[in-house]
């Protein structure tokens, strides 16, 4: 259908739309998606010249802002040199480079990644390891995951297995993918103890609990405390079970610290990363294992190596985006930007909370929500935001914003303003 919020369609778009199928899009009603041509900064803009103040970083991932010199550079240069080669039997700085930075930057003994292009395989890539991790220890029979309700890790087959299998997007497939072991996260001391009879019961068939540490992203933004990530650490020590934390959405200092674990002072034997691994450039996500994980693969039986290997694995482009970025969150004071975006963020959502048809509002980090009491036409919300000059997707009942790390407060401002109003008018 006609979007009627374009003024006119580029041809490029016409002739295109009809051919290109849409994430998580139902193709016959959805209006012509937004035509942007440039990007920069914390503004998209659009075909008509028209700029949006982006309140989503792209999913998630444009942490230092769009087209950042500093990363368009370290990549442009590294296309002139070799923008790909494989990594079977030969091997590149960029990669090189990054692995070790990797494991200099998490904590604990997390030193060992393995590459891959996107957050959903690198859940796949982690769950293979969990398994044959304890294939190769020589215990039989731990081949299954505990997951969490208000779970999500990826669209593939597997990391659909350990999201929330009775909400979010993926319930068609139930009976289509195996089945995991899905409970409550134990958010509290009583909640502890069930999921400590829970595991006294399965660990024998569980390889790893897995889990969106702090932040349950896609599936609602539920915010947890670090308290819940370290009981989650003892009961995985108790029970003899891996511990794999998806730090895909909130890595990279989304939540306040660099990595959720490391405000919780605790280390997972295998974590994921991607999203603003890249600060939004490049498609890339880590797969982060603990070295006790890593020597399980470590024998003269050739069986023992992890059989994984995609064809793009430790692309040089984006390992070089990927340092880029790094330097940025080394040199540039993201940490101090995201506690002063979550002082705005509370500051002016705070006042949300008196409009009717709002159940909450949260804030944590850099991500802002307001959570409306029903569900409402998402389509008119994402329409009247645009028409206000910004661009914020809502899904099921949340409104939020995770806005590039580095926005600047009256940007920020007009963000929550249209919010605001927004709300306002659709409760
Ligand atoms: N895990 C988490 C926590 C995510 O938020 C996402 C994406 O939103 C994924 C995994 C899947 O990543 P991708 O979309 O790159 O496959």
């Amino acid at each position: 259908p006609r979007n009627p919020l374009l003024n006119d369609v580029p041809r490029w778009l016409e002739e295109g739309a009809p051919h290109l199928w849409l994430p998580y899009t139902q193709m016959q009603t959805v209006p012509m998606p937004l035509p942007v041509v440039k990007t920069d900064g914390v503004r998209l803009t659009l075909a008509d010249g028209r700029e949006l103040i982006d309140g989503t970083s792209s999913w998630w991932t444009a942490a230092h802002g769009y087209n950042h010199p500093h990363i368009r550079q370290a990549v442009t240069a590294q296309l002139e040199r070799m923008p790909h080669v494989m990594l079977g039997g030969l091997a590149h700085e960029p990669v090189m480079t990054l692995a070790t930075r990797l494991a200099k930057l998490l904590p604990g003994d997390l030193n060992h990644t393995f590459f891959s292009e996107s957050g959903s395989v690198s859940v796949e890539i982690a769950m293979k390891i969990a398994v044959q991790f304890w294939i190769n220890s020589g215990i039989k029979g731990k081949k299954r995951f505990v997951s969490f309700r208000g779970g999500y890790h990826g669209d593939t087959l597997a990391a659909m297995s350990v999201c929330d299998p009775d909400e979010g997007m993926h319930t068609l497939f139930k009976g289509a993918i195996a089945e995991q072991l899905i409970t409550g996260l134990p958010t509290t001391p009583e909640k502890e103890a069930a999921l400590d009879a829970f595991l006294a019961t399965h660990a024998h068939e569980v390889a790893a609990v897995m889990t969106e540490p702090l932040v349950q992203g896609a599936g609602g933004m539920i915010f947890h405390d670090i308290e819940t990530l370290k009981r989650l650490r003892r009961l995985c020590d108790k029970h003899n079970v891996l511990l794999v934390l998806d730090e895909i959405f909130v890595g990279f200092g989304r939540t306040g610290s660099m990595f959720a674990c490391e405000a919780a002072g605790i280390v997972p034997d295998i974590v994921t990363l991607s999203k603003a691994l890249t600060g939004g450039t490049m498609a890339l996500a880590a797969t982060v294992a603990r070295t006790k994980v890593f020597e399980a693969f470590l024998s003269d039986d050739p069986s023992k190596a992890l059989m994984h290997g995609p064809t793009y694995t430790g692309n040089p482009l984006a390992c070089a985006a990927a340092n880029a970025s790094l330097d940025l969150f080394e040199r540039e004071p993201r940490l101090r930007q995201v506690a002063a975006i979550e002082a705005q963020l509370r500051r002016e959502l705070e006042p949300a909370r008196s409009i009717k048809g709002v159940r909450d509002v949260r804030v944590k980090g850099a991500i802002g929500v307001i959570e409306l009491e029903a569900m409402s036409n998402l389509d008119g919300l994402k329409r009247r935001f645009v028409e206000e000059g910004v661009f914020i997707r809502p899904f099921g009942k949340i409104v939020y914003t995770t806005p590039p790390l580095v926005i600047g407060e009256e940007d920020l401002a007009r963000l929550t303003a249209a919010m605001l109003k927004i709300t306002a008018e659709a409760a």
